[in-house]
């Protein structure tokens, strides 16, 4: 049996999900069994314009280039998954989307960069969805490397991959985590959060803030309203939504609602 193409891209971002790839350990043995890696440039191969059965993307679009590549990677690729808040959501980089908050990106740039002159960006940092069609996504900040090895399994068992979208809340009855908003009144994303990183913070006492970005049908408005009741003020709700998935569709729309001067 022939073994599926894979290559691993990059745009911009930080590389932590790549890593999620070599912190498989054993799974990354078996399966590099049944399929065959021929871009990573984490992993020390670099062969970027190879024709694959599956792209994996790295990062927001937040450059030209970033552009001008990912049109490339499409139409080399039979499917395109990406991976991470960046490429999923923009990011944490998309911060800059909110100019009347936090400055336009020319004086980000100034502040960031010795000589941001050298630095060629597009106005917005966007996902990679917003320019291309994209098959599947696998949110996190990283993803993690259980969920990257269960996705890659499931595609090659020729099932239909099966997207974690449901709310961290659940995760956390499921090992009977004591909720910290009602317990310590923390001001956990739990409840509008997408699963998959087993609870993690809650675990250890910690109010979620969303690194895995959206559930399904999320009710930001009614959690806002309760972040406010545990003595939030607008500022402070404003900013649990303006974290890493700040440019999603959802909690763009409760940064908008709470500081209605963040539009552009
Ligand atoms: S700790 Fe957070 S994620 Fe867990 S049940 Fe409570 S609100 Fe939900
Ligand atoms: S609990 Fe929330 S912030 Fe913590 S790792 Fe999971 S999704 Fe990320």
């Amino acid at each position: 049996m022939s073994k599926l193409t894979v290559a691993i891209h990059k745009l911009t971002s930080c590389s932590g999900c790549q890593l999620a790839f070599l912190n498989q350990g054993e799974g990354l043995l078996s399966l590099l069994e049944r399929a065959e890696i021929l871009h990573f440039i984490e992993g020390g191969i670099y062969n970027p314009e190879c024709p694959v059965d599956i792209a994996f993307v790295e990062g927001s679009i937040s450059t030209p280039h970033d552009l001008e590549r990912v049109k490339a990677i499409r139409s080399r690729s039979k499917l395109v998954v990406t991976i991470g808040a960046c490429a999923t959501s923009g990011g944490v980089q998309a911060l800059r989307n909110f100019s009347q908050l936090y400055g336009k990106a020319s004086s980000m740039k100034l502040q960031v960069y010795a000589r941001p002159d050298f630095i060629e960006t597009l106005d917005n940092s966007e996902p990679v969805a917003s320019a291309i069609n994209v098959d599947y996504e696998l949110w996190g900040c990283p993803v993690s490397a259980a969920q990257v090895n269960r996705f890659l399994v499931q595609l090659l068992l020729g099932t239909k991959a099966k997207a974690e979208k449901e709310k961290l809340c659940m995760q956390c009855k499921r090992q009977q985590i004591v909720c910290v908003l009602v317990t310590k009144q923390a001001p956990c994303l739990g409840p509008t959060t997408r699963t998959g990183c087993g609870a993690m913070c809650p675990a250890y006492g910690k109010a979620c803030y969303s690194c895995y970005g959206p559930s399904e049908q999320p009710n930001c408005r009614s959690l806002a309203n309760r972040l406010k009741g545990i003595g939030l003020v607008d500022w402070e709700v404003v900013n649990r939504f303006a974290q890493i998935h700040c440019h999603s569709p959802e909690y763009r729309k409760e940064i908008e609602y709470w500081a209605p001067d963040s539009k552009k």
